[in-house]
């Protein structure tokens, strides 16, 4: 089971999803996840502040 399965707080900025979710230490993280088909970009972040940056700067490579 990934990390993936506790997202919540999920909201959606175009393509990317950002949601949290706790690491393996505990720790709160804030990734953003492109669900386009074929990209498969994601990241973690520290902040959610920074995890919406991300998602509204993503480009889809295939786009
Ligand atoms: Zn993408």
């Amino acid at each position: 089971m990934s990390a993936r399965d506790f997202f919540h707080s999920v909201m959606r900025i175009g393509p990317v999803q950002v949601g949290t979710h706790r690491d393996r230490h505990g720790r709160t993280k804030h990734a953003a996840v492109c669900t386009a088909d074929h990209c498969g970009w994601s990241s973690d972040y520290t902040s959610r502040s920074a995890a919406t940056l991300a998602a509204r700067t993503h480009r889809c490579r295939i786009a």
